[in-house]
């Protein structure tokens, strides 16, 4: 038997990511949308059109469109001018109609290219294949609910016709980190857009990465694996894992038999840790795609398309970079203010009124997230206007309040709305900064303590910190800082 040599490899991974879209209703139906009713009573969101009743005709949703185009655009995509639908007929009994509306030669979104950054904090362009918009399918369960045996299978048609945008990207990925990486971002952009919850938990985002392998072998020669799919995967965990696996399970089985494999679709075993053969890949005419008759195409206007642009407006990455690059956050700040729109928008309405970036980016993140946490809301939801932040953090700069003050303040703002200023006041919070009275409280505290006096003139730095705490400890609310800086200068005089 031949010795088969790895001198190097090369992987290549594209994928295939299925978005549940949270618009009100189906993508052809009135009919409520599963998507945003996660859980619902089984087979509750149906109606005549999604059971494929005789004599209904689907009616498209503009929202979903809207969102497909929204995600289109953030993801670097051409926006087709003139795109239609076609019927995707295959027979399941989660699919009442025997076919599946989707889109294939004139998908809404073409060619993309998107920049993933990674963790090393350096980027990678993704190319986007085309990302279209289709119908889900419903569910077919093989135990009954609770987890009972049965033997029969059941049907929940909840699911069938929400709206679903499938995005393909081409194979640009070379680690399962990346492949992660980019499905983890793509989660981020979606809820920042606000069109899915992308909650893997329940559905909303599915992951199909489709994978070969390079390979070199000792001569230089090289052999290229079958590309496989694995279908479905649910986590961003299972799909670094079963990325990982498929990889390797590819390699070895060239290096133990010579066979390249075939394209096929696999399945993914929590259980095993292993990915498992399902079915060689169906060919396309399988389908036999054709324009659905009952729905006209859809046509995207420049006005609509820039009305579309505006409403994308800055995307979180580029957020991110600004936040960092600009203002002069941490990588963490940055990520935490700009992954989510409406913090970001509502950091933002703080700048305006001219305080410090860093030190209002503190502020949000330290007292405002401990109070979105208690009442378990988002910042704009806490009802503390912007500038009152703003303000909070002008005190701080002013070292017209201790840092430490400024949870009390947020805490008074949660009752009703006042200048932080005259908060601050009614609590005691102000700060002595009138030097005259910082000067004179000096003087008696050197008068107090020769000893501390002449053992810093000695030498000792200690000695410095007992003096300011006597002088502190002298009258109520001084300035620690002015304190201490007159105080410095006053016995280097
Ligand atoms: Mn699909």
């Amino acid at each position: 038997m031949p010795e088969r040599v790895v001198q190097s490899y090369r992987v290549l991974v594209g994928m295939e990511i299925h978005v549940q879209l949270a618009t009100k209703s189906k993508m052809f139906t009135g009919c409520a949308n599963a998507a945003p009713n996660f859980g619902a009573e089984p087979n509750s969101l149906v109606d005549e059109q999604v059971l494929g009743l005789p004599g209904t005709l689907p009616v498209m949703n503009k929202k979903a469109v809207e969102y497909s185009i929204q995600v289109g655009l953030a993801l670097g995509c051409q926006i087709a001018k003139h795109s239609k639908w076609d019927r995707k007929s295959y027979y399941y009994p989660d699919l009442p109609k025997n076919y599946q509306i989707s889109q294939y030669d004139l998908p809404l979104c073409g060619e993309g290219s998107f920049e993933l950054t990674l963790e090393d904090g350096s980027t990678k362009t993704i190319r986007i294949r085309r990302a279209h918009l289709e119908e889900d399918a419903g569910k077919l369960l093989h135990d009954a609910p609770g987890g009972f045996k049965i033997d029969h299978s059941i049907l929940d048609l909840n699911r069938a016709g929400t709206p679903l945008l499938e995005i393909v990207t081409e194979p640009d990925f070379e680690t399962p980190e990346q492949v992660r990486a980019f499905g983890q971002e793509l989660q981020r952009l979606v809820q920042f857009l606000g069109v899915s919850e992308g909650q893997m938990q329940m559905g909303h985002m599915r992951f199909e990465p489709n994978i070969n392998v390079h390979i070199t072998d000792g001569d230089g020669k090289v052999h290229k694996t079958a590309i496989t799919e694995i279908k479905n995967l649910n986590s961003f965990s299972v799909l670094e894992r079963a990325t990982a696996y498929e990889i390797q399970r590819q390699i070895h089985e060239w290096i133990e038999t010579g066979s390249l494999g075939q394209k096929a679709t696999y399945g993914w075993d929590e259980s095993s840790g292993a990915t498992f053969f399902q079915r060689p890949k169906e060919k396309e005419q399988d389908y036999r795609y054709f324009p659905d008759p009952d729905l006209v195409p859809v046509d995207v206007d420049e006005a609509w398309l820039s009305e579309l642009k505006n409403q994308v407006g800055e995307l979180p990455a580029t957020r991110r970079k600004r936040y960092m690059t600009a203002l002069g956050l941490s990588e963490a700040e940055a990520a935490a203010l700009a992954n989510d729109r409406a913090t970001g928008d509502f950091y933002e309405k703080a700048l305006r009124h001219g305080s410090s970036a860093k030190r209002v980016a503190n502020l949000l993140l330290s007292h405002g997230r401990r109070l979105c946490n208690e009442k378990d809301c988002t910042l704009s939801e806490l009802g503390i206007l912007p500038e009152r932040v703003a303000e909070i953090a002008s005190l701080i700069d002013q070292n017209k309040i201790a840092a430490s003050a400024a949870g009390a303040v947020f805490d008074k703002l949660m009752e009703e709305d006042a200048p932080p200023d005259d908060i601050a006041k009614a609590l005691g919070l102000l700060q002595v900064s009138d030097t005259g009275a910082i000067d004179a409280a000096i003087e008696a505290a050197i008068a107090a303590n020769p000893k501390a006096v002449a053992d810093f003139k000695g030498g000792k730095q200690a000695a410095l910190g007992s003096l300011t705490g006597a002088v502190m400890k002298s009258a109520k609310g001084l300035n620690p800082k002015l304190v201490q800086e007159r105080l410095r200068a006053k016995l280097s005089s």
